[in-house]
Protein backbone atom coordinates (compact mmCIF):
# COMPACT_ATOMS: atom_id res chain seq x y z
CA UNK A 1 0.00 0.00 0.00
CA UNK A 2 1.25 3.57 -1.15
CA UNK A 3 1.81 6.07 1.99
CA UNK A 4 1.33 9.88 1.82
CA UNK A 5 2.98 12.00 4.27
CA UNK A 6 0.79 15.08 5.12
CA UNK A 7 3.95 17.17 6.50
CA UNK A 8 2.84 20.03 8.34
CA UNK A 9 5.55 23.01 9.79
CA UNK A 10 3.98 24.61 13.08
CA UNK A 11 5.07 27.21 15.28
CA UNK A 12 3.09 28.87 18.05
CA UNK A 13 -0.29 26.83 16.55
CA UNK A 14 -1.82 25.61 19.62
CA UNK A 15 -5.15 26.91 18.68
CA UNK A 16 -5.40 25.72 15.13
CA UNK A 17 -3.89 21.98 15.56
CA UNK A 18 -7.06 20.61 16.98
CA UNK A 19 -9.38 22.51 13.59
CA UNK A 20 -6.67 21.03 11.64
CA UNK A 21 -6.80 17.90 13.14
CA UNK A 22 -10.26 17.15 12.55
CA UNK A 23 -10.41 18.83 8.86
CA UNK A 24 -7.30 16.26 8.15
CA UNK A 25 -8.62 13.39 9.56
CA UNK A 26 -11.83 13.56 7.85
CA UNK A 27 -9.73 13.01 4.39
CA UNK A 28 -7.35 10.71 5.81
CA UNK A 29 -10.11 8.40 6.72
CA UNK A 30 -11.85 9.32 3.28
CA UNK A 31 -9.38 8.33 1.11
CA UNK A 32 -9.16 4.32 0.74
CA UNK A 33 -6.35 2.05 -0.21
CA UNK A 34 -3.42 4.77 0.84
CA UNK A 35 -1.93 4.99 4.19
CA UNK A 36 -0.81 7.96 5.83
CA UNK A 37 1.47 10.08 8.31
CA UNK A 38 0.84 13.47 9.51
CA UNK A 39 3.93 14.85 10.44
CA UNK A 40 4.41 18.10 12.48
CA UNK A 41 7.61 19.61 12.83
CA UNK A 42 7.25 21.75 15.46
CA UNK A 43 9.47 25.12 15.12
CA UNK A 44 10.86 25.92 18.30
CA UNK A 45 6.83 26.82 19.54
CA UNK A 46 6.79 29.08 22.67
CA UNK A 47 3.10 28.00 23.27
CA UNK A 48 1.38 24.54 23.98
CA UNK A 49 1.64 23.29 20.29
CA UNK A 50 4.57 20.25 21.38
CA UNK A 51 1.51 19.10 23.91
CA UNK A 52 -1.17 19.91 21.27
CA UNK A 53 1.02 17.17 19.16
CA UNK A 54 1.56 14.66 21.71
CA UNK A 55 -2.21 14.37 22.59
CA UNK A 56 -3.05 14.01 19.01
CA UNK A 57 -0.11 11.28 18.84
CA UNK A 58 -1.84 9.12 21.48
CA UNK A 59 -5.08 9.13 19.92
CA UNK A 60 -3.68 8.47 16.43
CA UNK A 61 -0.78 6.77 15.77
CA UNK A 62 -0.76 8.23 12.01
CA UNK A 63 0.30 11.62 14.06
CA UNK A 64 4.68 11.80 14.43
CA UNK A 65 6.53 14.38 14.44
CA UNK A 66 10.44 16.30 14.86
CA UNK A 67 10.77 18.80 17.10
CA UNK A 68 13.17 21.42 17.18
CA UNK A 69 15.66 23.00 20.32
CA UNK A 70 14.46 26.64 19.05
CA UNK A 71 12.82 28.32 16.33
CA UNK A 72 14.85 28.20 12.73
CA UNK A 73 11.88 29.46 10.36
CA UNK A 74 9.50 27.64 8.01
CA UNK A 75 12.04 26.63 5.40
CA UNK A 76 14.40 24.55 7.86
CA UNK A 77 11.09 22.76 9.35
CA UNK A 78 10.08 21.57 5.67
CA UNK A 79 13.98 20.77 5.10
CA UNK A 80 13.96 18.55 8.29
CA UNK A 81 10.10 17.27 7.88
CA UNK A 82 11.24 16.49 4.03
CA UNK A 83 14.24 14.81 5.56
CA UNK A 84 12.26 12.30 8.28
CA UNK A 85 8.95 11.66 6.20
CA UNK A 86 8.81 8.29 4.97
CA UNK A 87 5.62 8.60 2.35
CA UNK A 88 5.39 7.59 -1.41
CA UNK A 89 3.66 11.20 -1.68
CA UNK A 90 4.32 14.02 -0.16
CA UNK A 91 2.34 16.90 0.95
CA UNK A 92 3.58 20.50 2.77
CA UNK A 93 0.50 21.57 4.33
CA UNK A 94 0.02 24.98 6.53
CA UNK A 95 -0.96 24.85 10.23
CA UNK A 96 -2.98 27.53 10.51
CA UNK A 97 -5.90 25.82 7.44
CA UNK A 98 -5.10 28.72 5.01
CA UNK A 99 -4.24 25.52 2.68
CA UNK A 100 -7.80 23.45 2.44
CA UNK A 101 -6.88 19.92 3.09
CA UNK A 102 -9.78 18.96 0.82
CA UNK A 103 -8.09 19.62 -2.22
CA UNK A 104 -5.77 16.19 -1.45
CA UNK A 105 -7.92 13.81 -3.33
CA UNK A 106 -7.78 15.59 -6.74
CA UNK A 107 -4.15 16.74 -6.64
CA UNK A 108 -3.53 12.92 -5.82
CA UNK A 109 -5.71 11.69 -8.86
CA UNK A 110 -3.82 13.98 -11.16
CA UNK A 111 -0.83 12.51 -10.02
CA UNK A 112 -1.53 8.95 -10.26
CA UNK A 113 -4.21 9.28 -13.12
CA UNK A 114 -2.66 12.08 -15.41
CA UNK A 115 1.12 10.91 -14.47
CA UNK A 116 2.19 14.47 -13.24
CA UNK A 117 5.05 14.43 -10.47
CA UNK A 118 4.08 17.15 -8.68
CA UNK A 119 0.48 19.36 -8.58
CA UNK A 120 1.27 22.72 -7.11
CA UNK A 121 -1.10 25.42 -6.08
CA UNK A 122 -1.86 29.25 -6.51
CA UNK A 123 -3.87 30.97 -4.68
CA UNK A 124 -5.97 33.33 -6.78
CA UNK A 125 -7.12 35.81 -3.71
CA UNK A 126 -4.90 36.84 -0.79
CA UNK A 127 -7.33 36.80 1.91
CA UNK A 128 -5.84 37.29 5.11
CA UNK A 129 -3.28 39.42 4.26
CA UNK A 130 -2.22 43.12 4.87
CA UNK A 131 -3.08 45.51 1.78
CA UNK A 132 1.15 46.49 2.27
CA UNK A 133 1.71 42.40 2.01
CA UNK A 134 -0.10 41.99 -0.78
CA UNK A 135 2.15 45.24 -2.50
CA UNK A 136 5.59 43.97 -1.54
CA UNK A 137 4.79 40.26 -2.89
CA UNK A 138 3.74 41.46 -6.55
CA UNK A 139 7.29 43.64 -6.29
CA UNK A 140 9.10 40.67 -5.30
CA UNK A 141 7.62 38.92 -8.31
CA UNK A 142 8.29 41.44 -10.79
CA UNK A 143 12.23 41.64 -10.05
CA UNK A 144 12.74 38.14 -9.31
CA UNK A 145 11.25 37.38 -12.64
CA UNK A 146 13.75 40.01 -14.53
CA UNK A 147 16.64 38.43 -12.11
CA UNK A 148 16.38 35.20 -12.12
CA UNK A 149 16.39 32.26 -14.70
CA UNK A 150 14.65 29.84 -12.19
CA UNK A 151 10.96 30.49 -13.19
CA UNK A 152 9.01 31.47 -9.86
CA UNK A 153 5.08 31.47 -10.08
CA UNK A 154 3.25 34.40 -8.64
CA UNK A 155 0.96 33.46 -6.48
CA UNK A 156 2.51 30.01 -5.90
CA UNK A 157 2.23 28.46 -2.40
CA UNK A 158 4.21 26.03 -0.43
CA UNK A 159 1.24 23.29 -0.75
CA UNK A 160 1.68 20.77 -3.32
CA UNK A 161 1.52 17.16 -3.18
CA UNK A 162 5.00 15.39 -5.16
CA UNK A 163 6.65 12.08 -5.57
CA UNK A 164 9.56 10.46 -3.50
CA UNK A 165 11.38 10.91 -6.57
CA UNK A 166 11.01 14.64 -6.58
CA UNK A 167 10.97 14.91 -2.54
CA UNK A 168 14.61 12.96 -3.03
CA UNK A 169 16.15 15.47 -5.70
CA UNK A 170 14.92 18.68 -3.09
CA UNK A 171 16.36 17.28 -0.51
CA UNK A 172 19.68 16.78 -2.14
CA UNK A 173 19.45 20.67 -2.89
CA UNK A 174 21.81 21.51 0.00
CA UNK A 175 21.48 25.09 0.29
CA UNK A 176 21.94 26.58 3.36
CA UNK A 177 19.49 29.80 3.46
CA UNK A 178 16.67 27.81 2.01
CA UNK A 179 13.78 29.53 -0.72
CA UNK A 180 11.91 26.50 -1.25
CA UNK A 181 9.35 27.83 -4.44
CA UNK A 182 13.07 28.61 -6.13
CA UNK A 183 14.04 24.92 -5.62
CA UNK A 184 10.64 23.80 -6.29
CA UNK A 185 10.91 24.99 -9.54
CA UNK A 186 14.95 24.36 -9.68
CA UNK A 187 14.56 21.22 -9.31
CA UNK A 188 12.30 20.44 -12.63
CA UNK A 189 9.58 17.80 -12.86
CA UNK A 190 6.77 17.69 -14.59
CA UNK A 191 4.04 20.02 -12.17
CA UNK A 192 0.47 20.85 -12.66
CA UNK A 193 -0.74 24.14 -11.16
CA UNK A 194 -4.10 24.08 -9.59
CA UNK A 195 -5.98 27.78 -8.30
CA UNK A 196 -7.67 27.80 -5.25
CA UNK A 197 -8.74 30.11 -2.88
CA UNK A 198 -7.04 30.67 -0.10
CA UNK A 199 -8.76 30.89 3.26
CA UNK A 200 -8.55 33.14 6.40
CA UNK A 201 -6.33 32.08 8.75
CA UNK A 202 -8.34 29.30 11.23
CA UNK A 203 -7.02 30.92 14.67
CA UNK A 204 -3.50 32.45 15.80
CA UNK A 205 -1.90 35.44 13.52
CA UNK A 206 0.65 35.13 10.66
CA UNK A 207 4.05 34.64 11.84
CA UNK A 208 5.91 36.74 9.06
CA UNK A 209 6.85 40.67 9.88
CA UNK A 210 8.11 43.09 7.74
CA UNK A 211 11.86 42.25 8.26
CA UNK A 212 11.52 38.60 8.00
CA UNK A 213 9.62 38.93 4.64
CA UNK A 214 12.37 41.44 3.66
CA UNK A 215 15.15 38.90 4.65
CA UNK A 216 13.05 35.67 3.01
CA UNK A 217 12.79 37.93 -0.15
CA UNK A 218 16.75 38.36 -0.25
CA UNK A 219 17.40 34.73 0.10
CA UNK A 220 15.25 34.39 -3.10
CA UNK A 221 17.12 37.07 -4.82
CA UNK A 222 20.65 35.88 -3.89
CA UNK A 223 19.92 32.33 -4.14
CA UNK A 224 18.29 32.49 -7.64
CA UNK A 225 19.92 35.07 -9.10
CA UNK A 226 23.71 36.41 -10.36
CA UNK A 227 22.56 39.70 -10.74
CA UNK A 228 23.47 40.76 -7.35
CA UNK A 229 27.35 39.28 -8.07
CA UNK A 230 27.43 40.45 -11.38
CA UNK A 231 26.34 43.99 -9.91
CA UNK A 232 29.27 43.86 -7.50
CA UNK A 233 31.79 42.93 -9.82
CA UNK A 234 31.17 45.93 -12.19
CA UNK A 235 31.20 48.11 -9.09
CA UNK A 236 34.36 46.20 -8.22
CA UNK A 237 35.62 47.10 -11.71
CA UNK A 238 34.74 50.55 -11.72
CA UNK A 239 36.25 51.95 -8.69
CA UNK A 240 39.17 50.12 -9.75
CA UNK A 241 39.62 51.91 -12.84
CA UNK A 242 38.74 55.06 -11.17
CA UNK A 243 41.44 54.60 -8.58
CA UNK A 244 44.10 54.04 -11.59
N1 LIG B 1 5.85 28.51 10.48
C1 LIG B 1 6.93 27.81 10.99
N2 LIG B 1 7.99 28.52 11.49
C2 LIG B 1 8.04 29.89 11.47
C3 LIG B 1 6.94 30.59 10.90
C4 LIG B 1 5.86 29.87 10.41
O1 LIG B 1 6.92 26.58 11.04
O2 LIG B 1 9.05 30.46 11.94
C5 LIG B 1 4.67 27.76 9.98
C6 LIG B 1 3.35 28.21 10.56
O3 LIG B 1 3.08 27.56 11.80
C7 LIG B 1 2.37 27.82 9.47
C8 LIG B 1 3.19 28.04 8.20
O4 LIG B 1 4.55 28.01 8.59
O5 LIG B 1 2.02 26.44 9.54
C9 LIG B 1 2.85 29.36 7.53
O6 LIG B 1 2.99 30.40 8.46
P1 LIG B 1 2.01 31.65 8.48
O7 LIG B 1 0.59 31.20 8.41
O8 LIG B 1 2.38 32.52 9.63
O9 LIG B 1 2.41 32.37 7.11
P2 LIG B 1 1.47 33.18 6.11
O10 LIG B 1 0.25 32.36 5.85
O11 LIG B 1 1.17 34.46 6.79
O12 LIG B 1 2.33 33.33 4.90
MG1 LIG C 1 -0.91 31.35 7.15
Amino acid sequence: MKKITILVPAYNEEESLPFLYERVSKIMNEVKDYEFELLFVNDGSKDNTLNEIKKLREQDKRVCYVDFSRNFGKEAAMYAGLNMCTGDYVTIMDADLQHPPELLPEMLRIIEEENYDCVATKSINKKGYSFFRKIFTRCFYKIIEKMSNTKMVPGANDYRLMTRQMVNSIISVKEYNRYSKGIFSFVGYKTKWIEFEVQERKAGTTKWNFWKLFSYALDGIVGFSTAPLTLSAIIGLFFCIVSF
